[in-house]
């Protein structure tokens, strides 16, 4: 299913017995504007999973949240049920589509008051009212704040940072939407794990046959709790990579690779294809003695690897390496290696594997 068929027949998609439909729309990450239906048994199970998530961070139903939300229309739609539902959750929601400085400041107030356990929103919306806190000298680090639940938007490494250091909590990032349901999230070591009992999440090439795990491709997710309004193999225009890994933290659920970092987790080879910083990543991934790396991509006739060896890296892995690079890039590519001792990581605590200068 294709957003512009959901738009063609609308109508047509709602179940004859479907009760309690409730209309919302999206923007979604590419930008294409959608309207759709959601059942009731829908949400309730987005809900669960979310709170699920929640729990790996040591946050559980009933501990207080502040939920800075930038959708008037969401916000308009809130009936009877939808505000019990929030006092028995200890859900506050803070309607943060107007951010003038006066707001702002209201926010930062709200937010004192209500010392939530988990704040959730957009990362835009939830760095800018950090920032503005820093700006005004109010300190939010001391709220007892444990996680930081950002969605429906890229989250920068920058974003990430402002959060961590002024709400002194971490920052968990979450993929879905109102469309698709909540597809995969966070836990503390990092994994992006699908909600796999109610989300099939498939990549798909262009023409739609589904890829092998590894490789990237489009997301396309089945809701299997959509009956209401049938999700099945919805297009969301993202690209993603399934993985075949398991996390350190020992759930089963399987693994998103991060769909962050769409534009500079991406390398340019000089015949214009695009490819997923991974293509590189895991040529260095499957030499014993790589220690960590960091590849830049300087421009499209130069990348830099930069390595950090133990005793077992062997010398003739270099020319491994940069025949491996040229076969992905091109021949003409210098591949410049670096062996360093430490390479420092960004700003937010975070590793950056790959660093592109070169504009998709
Ligand atoms: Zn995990």
């Amino acid at each position: 299913m294709s957003k512009p068929e959901i738009r063609q027949h609308l109508d047509d998609m709602k179940a004859d017995d479907a009760e309690r439909l409730a209309r919302f729309n999206t923007g979604g990450s590419s930008g294409e504007p959608l309207i759709f239906y959601i059942g009731s048994r829908r949400v309730s199970h987005d809900v669960a999973a979310k709170w699920r998530a929640t729990r790996w961070w040591g946050v559980d139903i009933g501990d207080p949240e502040a939920v800075i939300w930038g959708s008037p229309i969401e916000l308009g739609a809130q009936d009877k049920i939808r505000l019990l539902r929030d006092k028995l959750l200890r859900t506050h929601l803070i309607p943060a589509f107007e951010m003038s400085s006066e707001k702002l400041d209201g926010f930062i107030r709200q937010i004192q008051q209500i010392r939530p356990k988990m704040l959730f929103g957009y990362p835009s919306a939830l760095a800018h009212i950090a920032s503005h806190a820093e700006k005004k000298g109010v300190a939010l680090n001391n709220l007892g704040i444990k996680v930081a639940f950002v969605t429906s938007e890229r989250l920068y490494d920058h974003q990430r940072a402002k959060i961590e250091s002024v709400f002194a909590c971490p920052v968990a990032n979450g993929y879905g939407g109102r469309d698709a349901g909540f597809i995969a999230h966070q836990c503390p070591e990092g994994g992006m794990h699908i909600t796999a009992e109610d989300i099939i999440v498939e990549i798909v090439d262009k023409q739609g046959q589904p890829l092998p795990n590894g490789e990237l491709g489009e997301i396309v997710v089945t809701h299997m709790a959509t009956r209401d309004f049938p999700f099945i193999r919805y297009r969301t225009g993202d690209m993603g990579i399934l993985s075949d890994k398991v996390c350190a933290c020992g759930r089963g659920l399987p693994l998103l690779e991060e769909i962050q970092g769409r534009t500079t987790d991406f390398v340019v080879a000089q015949d214009g294809t695009v490819l997923h910083g991974l293509a590189l990543i895991y040529v260095l991934r499957d030499l014993e003695g790589v220690d960590s790396f960091k590849i830049t991509q300087d421009s499209l006739d130069k990348t830099t690897v930069q390595i950090v060896k133990t005793l077992k890296y062997q010398a003739a892995y270099e020319q491994k390496i940069i025949d491996e690079f040229k076969k992905r890039l091109g021949q003409a590519v210098t591949i410049k290696i670096e062996y360093t001792d430490y390479i420092p990581k960004e700003r937010s605590g975070k590793f950056r594997y790959v660093i592109s200068h070169v504009k998709a």
